[in-house]
């Protein structure tokens, strides 16, 4: 946050400030998903899978490339928390900042969700957002953002000087150390920076701060993903309900998640190549 400036502004403030932005990833040259095929594909597929994420708790799910998946409003206004990993290799996972820098604060349909160095390629691809509506509210705020990181319990205690160990961070860690069978403290450093699903969030207009107000989501919403890939997925349904007023405590109501899995008929799918950069670093 800026605070009160301690130095003069220079003569030609005012015209350095009127210097008009670029956009800093144009999007025209990014490979774009054939949204025709998949809006054809979904209008057939089997459901397969389900999983319901009990409230401040965490749960796997795996999804084979080629099919969708829902995470589902059900009960209540409840906030998800969002990871994803190459089923096949975990070092390959969902890559927030970056998928921030291609499309923006908060994703809808035709996004993608992107995976880290060096492979860089979609994992998956949004395809239906019942909240898709919403935009953007007159604070600034919308929903479904990569701005947010995880809630967690080490920011939690640095604010607080408490220890509680159901934010989104420990929720995930333990959901992929009983997946994975490791340890809880190599299982950690696999949980990343997350997609908030259904969370409402913004800067605030004056000092640009992190904000988050309750989400518009009700029962029978639903935000629903095409796995580019062999995914394995974990869901947290984070401990701040519906966001809407703290969280990182047991203080707010809190509701399960579903995530449905569908198989769609007559799908032969390629997944997309690992990123193309030489990776030498120097020629
Ligand atoms: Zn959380």
């Amino acid at each position: 946050m800026k605070r009160t400036p301690q130095f003069q502004p220079p003569k030609d403030a005012d015209e350095r400030r009127r210097v008009p932005p670029v956009i800093c990833y144009p999007d025209d040259t990014l490979p774009s998903p054939d949204m025709a095929m998949l809006a054809r594909a979904r209008e057939n597929m089997t459901l397969v899978d389900t999983v319901i994420v009990p409230p401040r708790e965490a749960e796997t799910f795996t999804v084979p490339a080629g099919h969708f998946f829902r995470i589902v409003s059900i009960a209540g206004p409840q906030v998800g928390d969002l990871n994803l990993w190459n089923a096949h290799d975990f070092s390959e996972r969902f890559y927030s900042g970056k998928t921030r820098a291609l499309h923006g604060t908060h994703l809808s349909t035709g996004d993608r969700l992107w995976s880290s160095f060096p492979a860089l390629r979609p994992m998956a691809t949004i395809t239906a957002d019942t909240l898709d509506w919403y935009g953007f509210d007159e604070f600034g705020g919308s929903v479904h953002d990569v701005i947010g990181t995880r809630c967690d319990p080490y920011t939690h205690h640095l604010l607080s000087h408490e220890n509680y160990h159901h934010c989104c961070h420990s929720n995930l860690t333990r959901a992929f150390a009983a997946h994975s069978g490791q340890a809880l403290a190599d299982a950690e450093p696999m949980v990343h920076d997350v997609l908030n699903v259904f969370m409402c969030t913004g800067f605030t207009k004056d000092t640009h701060q992190y904000f988050m107000k309750a989400s518009p989501v009700r029962p029978g919403d639903y935000l629903e993903f095409f796995a580019e890939i062999d995914l394995l997925g974990a869901l947290s349904a984070c401990p701040g309900g519906d966001c809407g007023t703290i969280h990182s405590s047991d203080s707010a109501v809190c509701f399960p998640l579903k995530v449905d899995i569908f198989k769609p008929e007559n799908m032969a799918w390629t997944s997309p190549n690992l990123n193309g950069y030489s990776g030498r670093h120097k020629d």
